[in-house]
């Protein structure tokens, strides 16, 4: 089964070609254009998106090796998203549908986050269900138990801020470019999360909250910089290297109140944070330290792309869940 995916929720225009559940072709096109505004501008990623679809649709076909003719089924993201830029995923997914004759499958964001991990991959194990699934993105952060590729049950989420945000203000703050959570990734190995230590928030049960903590680093600067004019620069590793370990100690506390509750000590993590060496480690060390067995994406299935759209897209075509020519995109779309 030949499965064209269409991926266009934020800033990212991309499109893949798999054949069942193997990747052929994954495309992305980036948008440059955010960057001089340190964030996404929705009305210049739609029109971004408009201009890239054609080209990378094309392009993804052409790597895969095969024809147009030859695909069984297109999957697009219906949400959740910006909605300028789902309309344009879903508009071009629903006229190739009607061009082709060939049916539609509309896929969640964020159950593709979570389902990248069942891209076929020889050197990666599967997880088994029912596992848990903490989901970190910059528009995310879940903690949900799967206990079935449909059968998704979110336990926790953010009350504010999503923890790419967290990331990628307290980064801004630090004067680094959009997005910065990479930056502030390789700054942080050359550091000392001991060195600031700033205090973590108190959310009840299992939902997290990540405002506090930018706030917090705002004003810790502020405070610094004032006595000295130089401090950020003279400090960046170390500071980054704290902001990355107080991240990552949340994001472990509630994993850990996860297991408690419901018992499962198998974690997949998903999402364009899940590439975060930090937390990677800290998921690696949780096996030894705490029994737990954990499932952690390729690098090229953490932020956002159209394999991991393509893998929903195929898991449904076999379960002949598809939709119709009345389907709209929905930005707020629930897992
Ligand atoms: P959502 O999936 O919630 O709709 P999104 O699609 O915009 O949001 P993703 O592409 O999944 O988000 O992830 C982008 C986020 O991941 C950004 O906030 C970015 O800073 C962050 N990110 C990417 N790589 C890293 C890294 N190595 N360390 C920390 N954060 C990272
Ligand atoms: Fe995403």
């Amino acid at each position: 089964i030949y499965i064209l995916a269409i991926e266009s929720s934020c800033d990212d225009t991309a499109a893949a070609v798999l054949c069942n559940n193997n990747v052929l072709s994954n495309i992305i096109a980036g948008q440059e254009v955010h960057a001089q505004y340190g964030g996404v501008v929705p009305e210049l990623a739609s029109r971004a998106h408009q201009q890239n679809i054609v080209p990378v649709v094309d392009q993804a076909i052409k790597k895969a090796g095969i024809s147009k003719k030859d695909l069984n089924a297109i999957a697009f993201t219906r949400g959740p998203g910006l909605m300028g830029s789902l309309l344009v995923g879903t508009s071009f997914a629903k006229s190739l549908s009607i061009g082709l004759k060939i049916p539609l499958i509309e896929v969640n964001h964020m159950q593709a986050h979570i389902l990248a991990h069942f891209i076929e991959d020889a050197s990666a194990k599967k997880p088994v269900f029912p596992f848990l699934a903490l989901t970190i993105s910059g528009g995310h952060t879940q903690i949900v138990q799967v206990n079935s590729y449909f059968d998704l049950q979110i336990l926790g989420e953010t009350i504010d801020d999503a923890v790419g945000e967290a990331f990628d203000k307290s980064g801004k703050i630090l004067g680094l470019g959009y997005p910065a959570g990479p930056q502030i990734d390789q700054l942080a190995k050359l550091g000392n999360p001991k060195a600031f230590k700033f205090s973590k928030p108190k959310v009840e049960g299992l939902n997290f909250s990540f405002s506090g903590l930018k706030t917090a680093i705002l004003y810790f600067i502020q405070k610094e910089t004032k006595n000295n004019p130089n401090f950020i620069e003279q400090h960046l590793n170390d500071i980054c290297a704290s902001i990355q370990h107080t991240i990552v100690e949340i994001l472990l506390d509630k994993l850990k109140l996860a297991v408690k509750q419901t018992g499962i000590t198998q974690i997949a993590i998903g999402g364009g944070v899940s590439a975060n060496s930090g937390i990677r480690t800290a998921l690696l060390n949780s096996e030894k330290k705490y029994g737990w067995i954990t499932y952690l994406p390729k690098f090229e299935y953490t932020t956002d792309n159209a394999a991991m759209i393509g893998i929903v897209g195929y898991l449904k075509y076999l379960n002949n869940d598809f939709t119709n020519q009345e389907i709209t995109a929905s930005a707020r779309l629930k897992l």
